[in-house]
């Protein structure tokens, strides 16, 4: 699929060749965006933060033991031997905050899978992310690896938890951290909000709720649009409210992942 602004109006071309005439294209589509392709063609793509995320979510009902932590949640983080573990406990599917009846998540941060992503297709040569370990595509011999480290490195408390997320393949995924910071949100009458316009760690908990920032400026601009303007004065009305503060987003990210990433070694 491509997106080509013909000033008048966006050309849609689907994967089946079939074209389409649209006034306007805001592109929502994630952080291997093909908006952002055809809006920044020499600038397209997001590069790795040079660090990938295990998650879990573990039935803490599965345990041996219930983890030893507050029911209304909290949240603990470790830096040991340049791994990070950020995990917490979640009400279960019931709502129930008993222990032993909640949900454990967890996120272990590892910079130490460069060649992993690498051999999977997931990172490119020249650094871009195009891919996930999603769910199920982690091999046993990856996942021993991690069990054998986590009893190394992670405090009792959650060990067990990790070690149950660790252990099933349909449980674990690994997600690289990829960076992107844009120079334009917008091109004529093509627009980028979300992850398609900005891709920053999950350290600084702030990506889902940027990009619903920007979807409600969008929203409010366009809903007091003079209907004699055209889009594209609009779009560039939203790209001036937003871009200074994304940069800044992508820019603080940069600077916690590079002192993540120094004080990991990686
Ligand atoms: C490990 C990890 C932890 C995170 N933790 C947090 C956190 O604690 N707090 C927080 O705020 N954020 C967090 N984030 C970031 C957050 O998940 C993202 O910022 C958010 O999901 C981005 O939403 P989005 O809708 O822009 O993009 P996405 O969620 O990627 O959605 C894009 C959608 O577009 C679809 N799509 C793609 N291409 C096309 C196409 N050509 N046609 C049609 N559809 C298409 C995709 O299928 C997808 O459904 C985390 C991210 C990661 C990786």
């Amino acid at each position: 699929m491509s997106v080509t602004d013909l000033g008048e109006g966006v050309e849609i071309t689907f994967e089946d060749g079939k074209k389409q005439i649209t006034p306007v294209v805001l592109g929502a589509d994630g952080y291997r965006s093909v908006v952002r392709r055809a809006i920044a063609p020499d600038h397209p793509y997001a590069r790795y933060a040079g660090y990938l995320v295990w998650r879990g979510l573990v039935e803490e009902r599965t345990l041996k033991r219930p983890v030893p932590w507050p029911s209304d949640g909290g949240l603990w983080i470790e830096i040991i031997d340049g791994y990070r573990l950020v995990a917490a406990t979640l009400p279960g599917r019931d709502g129930s905050l008993v222990p032993g009846h909640r949900q454990i998540t967890f996120a272990w941060f590892d910079v130490h899978k460069e060649q992993l992503l690498r051999r999977t297709g997931c990172l490119t040569l020249d650094g871009h992310i195009v891919g996930s370990l999603a769910r199920g595509m982690i091999d046993e011999s990856v996942r021993l690896d991690l069990a054998s480290r986590a009893r190394a490195i992670w405090p009792e408390q959650w060990l067990e938890a990790v070690l149950t997320g660790i252990s099933s393949p349909e449980t674990l995924s690994g997600a690289p951290i990829a960076e992107y910071k844009p120079e334009q949100l917008v091109r004529g009458n093509l627009a980028i909000l979300g992850d398609a316009a900005h891709v920053i760690s999950p350290m600084t908990g702030r990506g889902l709720l940027t990009g619903m920032e920007d979807a409600s400026t969008l929203a409010q601009l366009l809903a007091s649009r003079n209907p004699k303007g055209s889009f594209a004065s609009v779009l560039s009305s939203y790209e001036q409210a937003r871009l200074p503060f994304i940069q800044g987003l992508v820019n603080h990210s940069m600077r916690i992942s590079a002192e993540y990433r120094r004080r990991a070694g990686g």
